[in-house]
């Protein structure tokens, strides 16, 4: 496969995660320096920050599922068998888990006020899905059978009810539904999962996650706001503009 322009920016984004960035005031002139978050999967430095957001906005979401007689939280892992490429994985597992859903909410008559949820897919050795589900009593057999007639070949499904409620389901964000992908796996990490959703809401969770506003960085010295990058730092700013990027070695 040859490497496409794509590839070449993102590692550079990559490479760059960490610099330092200066910007310059567009009101008064003053120069601060920030550092360049890339925010890519593959990235071990950004891990854990996006573990720290996907933290903050889903636990409190947990929070305001309305509670329903019948429902409760489980946790579900489920794996795919590492029958092809990790990307080929990754989609495979998503498509499954979008038809488990629907397979759910027919076969229990769910109600959409109340079935939902949050999965993230955990890319290591293997490509696993941990989902936290506000849904009624589904037994693990049930699930096992149709997960294996979803993924024709894969059958371990995890299935772990939640007790104690809400305030214990959102703990469970953290311990177990936040994974993230596994940085060492560098570039084939990033073949996998780019493009891709790995971390979702579903159901009544979509509309239950509340993004806070980012406060505007506001200049020491004129409380102005218009920041621009600095030219000493020209090169990476042409970069995010489209111009081809001259570092491209890193995973060659
Ligand atoms: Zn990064
Ligand atoms: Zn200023």
């Amino acid at each position: 496969m040859g490497l496409p322009g794509e590839f070449l920016r993102e590692s550079n984004r990559l490479l760059s995660c960490g610099e330092d960035r200066f910007y310059t005031c567009g009101g008064c002139g003053f120069v601060r320096r920030g550092v360049y978050r890339c925010d890519l999967l593959p990235c071990g430095r950004c891990a854990a920050r996006r573990s720290e957001r996907l933290r903050s906005l889903w636990t409190p979401a947990v929070e305001r599922v309305p509670p329903r007689h019948g429902y409760r939280w489980a946790l579900l892992t489920l794996t795919i068998r590492r029958t092809d490429s990790l990307r080929a994985c990754v989609d495979r597992i998503l498509t499954a888990w979008r038809l488990l859903r629907t397979r759910i909410v027919r076969r229990y008559k769910t109600d959409k006020r109340h079935f939902g949820g949050f999965a993230s897919v955990e890319v290591a050795g293997a490509v696993h899905l941990h989902a936290l589900v506000h849904m009624p009593f589904v037994p693990q057999a049930w699930l096992s059978k149709v997960w294996k007639q979803l993924t024709r070949d894969s059958f371990v499904v995890d299935v772990r009810q939640i007790h104690g409620g809400t305030r214990v389901a959102a703990a469970y964000v953290t311990k177990y539904v936040v994974k993230t992908v596994d940085p060492a796996l560098g570039v084939r990490v990033w073949l996998a999962v780019r493009g891709r959703q790995i971390h979702r809401a579903f159901g009544v969770c979509v509309g239950l996650v509340e993004k806070p506003a980012r406060p505007p960085c506001h200049c020491r010295l004129c409380g102005g706001v218009d920041w621009q990058p600095t030219a000493a730092f020209f090169s990476l700013y042409a970069l995010a503009k489209g111009a081809r990027p001259v570092v491209a070695s890193a995973y060659g």
